[in-house]
Order: C-alpha cells, then sequence, then structure tokens
C-alpha cells in the first residue's frame, strides 16, 4: 500500500510529522494531491486546544491541489484537475440543511476538523465539496475557503451601492474584506490598522484610508463598520461609528467571553448588529472572482513552507511579524 507524510495534531499543543497509509477515495470521494495548504486561526486553535476537533488530527481546511484518484460514482470531477475544497461537510439532511443554511448543519463534519486535513501530502474529500479551480495558481486556490467566508459576511451585511465601509483590522482576512466591500459597490473603504507595514500593505490593495487608531477615526460616518480582529475592546467600539441605520458586521473570530455594548446608543441609533459563521455555497462564486482577478490573492502570501515546518508556520503568525502575512504549506514541493 502506498505511503504518504501527513502533519499530525496529536493532542493540545502537541504536533508530528508521521507516515500513514494513504488514503482511498470511496465511491463518491476524490483523492486529492495536496498543493498548497494555508495555516489560519483555527489550525492554531486546534493546536491549542480552543477549538472543536477529534484529536489526533491532521489540520489544514484551506486548500488546493490535484486530482490523484477518483471514486467509483463520482461524474464531475476527474483525475487531473486542479481543484480546491469546501471543508464544511453538510449531510443535506437535517432541518437546517434542508433550509439551506448547511453551516449550521446538525451533522457537521469539516476536513481539517473532524476529519482528516490538507496538512498532508494526499487528503480525500466527497466529491460534492471539491471544485475546480481551472488555470488558478494552487497559491490562489488555497484562498477559496476564506474567500467564501468573506463572501458568506459580505453578502449578510448587504452594503449598498456607494455606502461609505470601515474595516477594522488588515491581517488576510481584512484585506479579502475590504476587496471585497469594493467589488459590492462601497463608495469608500476605510481600513484601522496599527501595524505600519500591514497599513501600507491596505493602502498599496485599494483601501481608500488608512487610520492607524481607532481614535483617528471619524465617528457616526460609516453606514457599515466591520470588525476583523475579533478583539473585544475593538468590538465594543464599533457602535460609535456607525451612522444611524448603520450595519455592524463582527466578522473576526472573537475568544469565549462577553461583549458589551450600550443598548440606548444601538436603540437610537437603530443599528443592525451581525455576526457571520463560515459560508454557504459560496465556493464557486470565490473562485469566479479570483479567476476574474476581481479579487488578488497572491500578494497575500508571504511563506511556502513544507510540512516538517507547521509548527514554525504557527509561530511566525503568532508573533505577528512585520513581513508575515499569510503562512501557506506546500506538503509536495
Ligand atoms: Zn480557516
Ligand atoms: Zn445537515
Amino acid at each position: 500500500m502506498a505511503t504518504m507524510k501527513a502533519l499530525q495534531i496529536t493532542k493540545v499543543h502537541e504536533s508530528q510529522l508521521i507516515t500513514l497509509d494513504r488514503p482511498e477515495p470511496g465511491p463518491n470521494e476524490v483523492l486529492i494531491k495536496v498543493m498548497a495548504s494555508g495555516i489560519c486561526g483555527t489550525d492554531i486553535h486546534i493546536l491549542e486546544g480552543g477549538f472543536v476537533a477529534d484529536y489526533p488530527v491532521i489540520p489544514g481546511h484551506e486548500f488546493a491541489g490535484i486530482v490523484e484518484q477518483v471514486g467509483t460514482v463520482v461524474s464531475r470531477i476527474q483525475t487531473g484537475d486542479h481543484v480546491a475544497v469546501e471543508p464544511n461537510i453538510a449531510c443535506d439532511n437535517c432541518s437546517y440543511c434542508h433550509s439551506n443554511q448547511q453551516n449550521f448543519c446538525e451533522n457537521w463534519q469539516a476536513v481539517g476538523v473532524t476529519l482528516p486535513g490538507g496538512m498532508a501530502e494526499y487528503v480525500v474529500a466527497p466529491e460534492n465539496a471539491v471544485f475546480p479551480i481551472g488555470d488558478l495558481e494552487f497559491e490562489e486556490g488555497a484562498f477559496v475557503e476564506p474567500l467564501s467566508c468573506v463572501l458568506h459576511g459580505v453578502q449578510k451585511a448587504r452594503i449598498r451601492l456607494a455606502d461609505h465601509v470601515v474595516i477594522l483590522g488588515a491581517g488576510p482576512i481584512g484585506n479579502l474584506l475590504f476587496q471585497t466591500v469594493k467589488v459590492q459597490g462601497a463608495r469608500s473603504v476605510t481600513v484601522v490598522e496599527p501595524d505600519q507595514a500591514r497599513a501600507d500593505f491596505a493602502k498599496e490593495a485599494g483601501a481608500d484610508q488608512i487610520c492607524r487608531s481607532l481614535d483617528d477615526l471619524p465617528g457616526e460616518a460609516f453606514e457599515v463598520v466591520i470588525d476583523a480582529t475579533g478583539v473585544i475592546p475593538v468590538m465594543m467600539r464599533t457602535p460609535e461609528f456607525a451612522r444611524k441605520g448603520g450595519t455592524i458586521l463582527l466578522f473576526g473570530v472573537p475568544p469565549k467571553t462577553k461583549v458589551e455594548f450600550e443598548a440606548f446608543t444601538l436603540f437610537i441609533k437603530g443599528l443592525t448588529i451581525l455576526t457571520s459563521f463560515t459560508s454557504v455555497r459560496n465556493s464557486i462564486q470565490a473562485i469566479e472572482l479570483l479567476k476574474n482577478r476581481r479579487i488578488s490573492v497572491k500578494q497575500l502570501v508571504s511563506h511556502c513552507l513544507p510540512l516538517a515546518e507547521f509548527e514554525q508556520g504557527v509561530n511566525l503568525i503568532k508573533n505577528k511579524q512585520e513581513n508575515v502575512k499569510k503562512v501557506l504549506i506546500t506538503p509536495n514541493s
């Protein structure tokens, strides 16, 4: 039997490179040779014990690769296709799935969380979670999942033509958010980011205005305020920047603590507060926007590392050094 290498999180705070049997695709599954696999905050949470995962687990849910083999009843995907994967696997047979809310599926599984993921030379996924990316590069394909989440959030915020939008935080997700908001027709996008390198980068990537601190941001100036930090004190200040009747989208993954808003402010300003959890059938949209260059992601990649350097990649992200943006693992290079 053919073997492969994979990065396994054995338990909280412990990972190792292992050799195991290469998986065989079931009848409706696709075997993918992983070419690029993004390290996400969720992977870091799994490593550090802050997220639901079935240990031991091979992490990695933001990846792209080449189809190596297809199961006997697979019809839409062919060997040799370049593909990305929607890692959230819904059952399509529960009350949420039947209401087109697959992100809340009662029998939810996720590649790289509860199922073996993309931090491996090979991974299997059900055919209905696999999407051809055409001639996109694999590095770009690794952004299909995070971009899908961003598209879901931005669509929930119902940005109208010529809205003024502010995005708090300009990491890779903040960057995808402001590009998407521009595609959606916003009149201006302001980005708040204290880190100089990230701020410069946001400016280059097309942000109309950069503020280094919330204290420099004009009050009550934006129809839509989007938090991409998940930092509680930042989230708590969002209502002051929203215009009356405005919308606040809390997009960044927050900690399990309380966030406080002054009830009267929310009332008198008639604010709508939204959250967004993963995505719902946004993969094709994400791929099309990347293919058409409406959204560009290659400049978001700062590091490509081999499998054995997964933990170094995690540390690069955690230490927030200036030149670190998205860190990709390339298991087959
Ligand atoms: Zn992710
Ligand atoms: Zn379901």
